[in-house]
């Protein structure tokens, strides 16, 4: 059977990972999650009071982000550590947020996910999927829905998780994240010209994941 690269890019909070593990389990494929790959520097970063460019380009070296396959899911390492339940923080996304506009950060990443696809049969996430790191993905979803629905998603998600969010906080949170991650300078997100548009705001979860099986199947 024929192994693809599927590229599914979209703004914050969309749903980009659930639809992506539905999908890699559907088709057999590697999960690539690239956001907890930005949020493992950031909280490197946090962690090593590595506030400035100046004071994480040198030691880009030192940042080794991985993942582990567990009972309940993938987990991110950095450094070996499990770090799955921190860069999940509303803070570490923000930071994450700021430090995917350093270019030598996105040069480090982007790399290391190029490797990872060499052999097809995956599905990665992210913001520059179909534009950057894999512009000749055979399967390209550029996944939208309002903020307000994104916020609500998200205020549910912390709130399931043991947080005490502010549905206000997160909606200002999730207009400020689109608006720096479609403004940077580098790598800005845009959906690619040959991205098919899934717009979830309405969509249940199945009839999402209809669609896109539907998709991915015609590929085969
Ligand atoms: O998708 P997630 O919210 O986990 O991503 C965290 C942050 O990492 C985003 O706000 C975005 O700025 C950045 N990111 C990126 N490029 C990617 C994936 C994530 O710039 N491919």
């Amino acid at each position: 059977m024929k192994r693809i690269i599927v590229a599914i890019d979209g703004y914050s909070s969309c749903g980009k990972s659930t639809v992506a593990k539905a999908l890699a389990r559907h088709a057999g494929y590697t999960y690539v999650d690239t956001g907890a790959m930005y949020r493992a520097v950031a909280l490197w970063a946090i962690e090593h009071q590595a506030t400035e460019p100046e004071q994480i380009i040198p030691r880009l070296e030192e940042i080794h982000v991985s993942f582990l396959q567990t009972e309940d899911g993938q987990h991110t390492c950095l450094n070996g550590r499990d770090v799955e339940k921190e860069i999940r923080q509303l803070e570490v996304g923000n930071a994450a947020s700021q430090i995917s506009q350093i270019k030598e950060v996105r040069q480090y990443l982007v790399a290391q996910q190029q490797a990872m696809g060499k052999e097809k049969g995956i599905v990665m996430d992210g913001r520059d999927i179909g534009t950057v790191v894999f512009p000749k993905a055979e399967l390209k979803l550029f996944l939208t829905a309002s903020p307000e629905v994104r916020a609500q998603r998200r205020y549910d998600e912390l709130k399931e998780k043991g947080q005490t969010p502010n549905y206000e906080d997160v909606l200002r949170d999730v207009n400020e994240r689109d608006y720096r991650d479609t403004h940077r300078d580098e790598s800005p997100l845009r959906q690619a010209e040959d991205a098919i548009v899934v717009d979830n705001s309405h969509l249940t979860r199945e009839e999402q994941m209809e669609v896109i099986y539907d998709l991915f199947d015609r590929h085969k």
